[in-house]
């Protein structure tokens, strides 16, 4: 670890919180080989003055992100996988920024020639894209995280939840949390292509107007303002389905909500 990693006692804790957080995706079965990718814009917590970048690995970028130019990130590692990332998390991520065109990054956590050296997720330019969308609408989320939540997956083999509004339909109908905590429902992505321009396009316009996207028959991405809290929605969402495929599985027709009651809920829901 660098000594301005130790220095930083709010990026320590975002770095711990990260680990912690991995080994949850692990835990769950969201994040089998090296499934699984976040990004943690450090902005704000992270203004390191740098006069010479020439030790640095520097990389161009397919597209530029203007938005974030001179931006600083915590990334996870291509190939690298989340139950590593919770032991040993800068054997397994990095921190990044963006040069000032926004048009490549500098890896400030290696130095050019060290045998460890490794590339940020592939996922890369989704992840930037959907932070770059996120400083054009001046939301305050930090983190976008990737993960196969098979629960909500499976939902998405079945023809009829491939449909924005069934699907939340059914999630917000399992759980009267799920309507308080994740009011704006999933973001539906049909099947594409995974790391093709389609899919991140399709991506950016779910998280539009939703926190979670859902991806037809691979995984979510999701948003929030810190690591935990992005975990935590997933993992609502995933607690609904998985209640109603126990109804289903103990031959049970799951007993929805009446509208009333989802109105009463969605109350609640904004003085959250
Ligand atoms: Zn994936």
């Amino acid at each position: 670890m660098k000594d301005f990693m130790r220095s930083n006692k709010e990026l320590k804790n975002i770095i711990r919180e990260t680990a912690e957080i991995a080994g949850y995706l692990w835990q769950r079965g969201w994040a089998e080989r090296n499934a699984s990718n976040i990004s943690v814009n450090i902005a704000d917590i992270f203004q390191e003055e740098i006069s010479d970048y020439s030790a640095f690995p520097f990389h161009t970028l397919p597209l530029s992100y203007p938005k974030l130019s001179g931006k600083y990130f915590l990334v996870t590692g291509t190939g690298k996988r989340m139950r590593d990332l919770a032991r040993k998390p800068m054997k397994n991520s990095l921190i990044l920024q963006l040069n000032g065109d926004a048009s490549g990054y500098w890896i400030i956590s290696q130095n050019i020639g060290d045998a460890e050296n490794f590339l940020p997720t592939s996922e890369l330019p989704t992840h930037l894209g959907i932070h770059q969308m996120i400083a054009e609408r001046g939301s305050n989320e930090k983190v976008v995280m990737h993960t196969h939540a098979h629960e909500l997956v499976t939902l998405t083999h079945a023809k009829e939840f491939c449909d924005q509004e069934n699907l939340n339909k059914v999630l917000w109908s399992m759980h009267p949390e799920t309507v308080i905590f994740v009011p704006k429902g999933v973001g539906f992505v049909p099947y594409l292509l995974p790391g093709s321009n389609e899919i991140a396009a399709e991506t950016l316009k779910a998280l539009q107007n939703h926190d979670v996207a859902l991806w037809e028959k691979h995984g979510v991405f999701a948003i929030g303002r810190s690591v935990a809290e992005t975990f935590d929605v997933i993992d609502i969402l995933a607690k609904s389905a998985n209640i109603f495929f126990m109804c289903r599985s103990a031959n049970i027709l799951p007993d929805s909500f009446s509208e009333a009651q989802l109105a009463e809920l969605r109350k609640l829901a904004e003085n959250f």
